[in-house]
């Protein structure tokens, strides 16, 4: 048997000093900053922040993208800033779904078929119907991308990501190409998904609105957090103006 408390620790992720340069000397840039910063499980969490103030950067050291130039970043007891790239991979396939901007489906798969292409690899996954019909496309799984909208298409690439029960999903501009009711239906699986799987999403935005459905808001300038904020009343998806 689980131990409740210890499956699912209250910090999801915790970095101190962390930080991150681009290139040497005269044409460094210091993207991170030296960043001290707890996440806890279990929530919605929007990054906002200028352009280049290191967001993205962040969710890609945490996600197990990309390589800290210093300090420590940790996934509950796992240290990632000293791991393997092995052990990252694994880490990666064991715990984060990631969804960007842009879907990466596969033209020539249907809707089933590109999920399934997580699900076959997955340990624990999803039937690939169900996490279709969690983002409310049951109807459409033998679509191929060219037969589904914009928002449908992000649609499929959330229901791939969460298709093996990742403890987080990593958000990055999930509605940047999206109209805003495109754009507020998309929200609205992604707090069906913290609702229903539990998953952490961390999800970075230049929709400032978005902010108001996040249970906690962390604010970046300069590759620093300048500020982090916790919603006492949270917004549904439908009801955000952008
Ligand atoms: P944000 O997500 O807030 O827009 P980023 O994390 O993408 O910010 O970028 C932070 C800074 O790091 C920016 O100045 C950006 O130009 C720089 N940067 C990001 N990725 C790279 C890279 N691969 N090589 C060089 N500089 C980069």
């Amino acid at each position: 048997m689980n131990n409740p408390a210890s499956s699912k620790p209250a910090i999801a992720y915790r970095t101190a000093g962390l930080t991150k340069v681009y290139g040497e000397g005269t044409a460094a840039v210091h993207a991170l900053r030296g960043v001290d910063l707890e996440i806890p499980s279990g929530e919605i969490i929007v990054l906002l922040g200028p352009s280049g103030s290191g967001k993205s950067t962040l969710l890609n050291i945490i996600g197990g993208l990309d390589r800290a130039t210093d300090g420590e970043a940790w996934f509950q007891d796992q240290l990632l800033t000293e791991m393997e790239d092995a052990e990252l991979t694994q880490y990666r396939r064991e715990n984060v779904g990631f969804v960007f901007q842009f879907y990466n489906l596969m033209p020539s798969l249907t809707a089933r078929e590109n999920v399934e292409l997580v699900t076959e690899i997955a340990d624990d996954p999803m039937d690939p119907d169900e996490a279709l019909a969690l983002v409310g496309l049951r109807e459409r799984t033998d679509h191929f991308p060219a037969q589904l909208s914009g928002g449908e298409q992000q649609r499929v690439a959330i229901a791939r990501a969460v298709a093996k029960q990742p403890k987080v999903l990593f958000c990055d501009e999930p509605t940047g190409a999206l109209d805003s009711s495109t754009g507020r239906a998309v929200l609205k699986v992604l707090k069906n998904v913290n609702d229903t799987l539990g998953s952490t999403i961390l999800m970075v935005t230049h929709a400032a609105a978005t902010a108001e459905m996040a249970h906690r808001v962390i604010n970046f300038a300069d590759g620093d957090v300048r500020d982090v904020t916790e919603n006492k009343t949270r917004i549904d998806p439908e009801d955000i103006e952008w």
